[in-house]
């Protein structure tokens, strides 16, 4: 084997719930406005036709067992609360909905972090997103929980609370874009491999974040995040 430059940078590895396993990361797709009540919070109208999508690089995924650094260049980070799924099989080109389903070998609950005055400034502008949503330890993540224990139901409610208090809680059947159709549309872009997250999109409620506060996100009666936001970095 070709030897490299410098040592090839690791996958990031997560854990999955009661196993001994992890799963590593190939790439992170995210979805924007799927819920309806979130798209009109930011102004847009949602266009059933064809659902928005970005990425984030696989290396902003992390667990955020010693807090979620601030980032720098923003002065108004926001939290997003999704569900996430983790795919554990190649897709075989485009994808109908019931195969779709069967790559979900996981899923967990995340935060799709957005410096917000960025975003604003690049909307205005008509530019990109990336500096606004794909930036380094943009995606926390909870432990995975394996598909086998059981798949979120439509009924049950997404939420986080920041400083004990809800900011984001809504049912996932209220995701216009249900997580298979997702899928589907997705793989008529890209390849889609074992080892893709896709962050479902977020309900309304988002809002700021300050160092210093803590967060708990998760899914019905069960918390998967707990963490909170780290210090500023001087001169950030
Ligand atoms: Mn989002």
């Amino acid at each position: 084997m070709a030897e490299t430059l410098f040592p090839a940078p690791p996958a990031v590895l997560l854990r999955l719930d009661g196993r001994p396993e992890r799963f590593p990361v190939h790439r992170i797709y995210c979805v924007g406005r799927n819920f309806a009540d979130h798209a009109a919070e930011m102004g847009a109208t949602v266009d059933r036709g064809q659902p928005v999508f970005f990425m984030k690089p696989a290396d902003a995924a992390f667990h955020p067992d010693r807090g979620v650094p601030y980032p720098a260049a923003t002065q108004d980070l926001h939290h997003e609360v999704e569900l996430v799924v983790a795919l554990g099989r190649d897709a075989e080109g485009p994808l109908d909905p019931a195969t779709a389903a069967g790559l979900v070998v996981a899923w967990t609950v995340g935060l799709d972090l957005t410096r917000r005055d960025l975003q604003a400034r690049a909307k205005e502008r008509r530019l990109p997103w990336d500096t606004a949503k794909g930036f380094d330890a943009s995606a926390p993540l909870g432990e995975l929980v394996p598909a086998e224990a059981g798949m979120p139901a439509p009924g049950q409610a997404l939420w986080l609370e920041v400083e004990g208090e809800v900011r984001q809680r809504a049912p996932l059947s209220q995701m216009i874009w249900g997580m298979a159709d997702i899928l589907v549309e997705l793989s008529k872009l890209f390849r889609l491999r074992a080892g893709d997250l896709v962050f479902m999109g977020t309900p309304a409620g988002v809002g700021a974040l300050s160092p210093g506060d803590r967060l708990r996100a998760g899914l019905g009666d069960r918390t998967l995040l707990e963490t909170r936001v780290l210090a500023r970095r001087p001169g950030d």
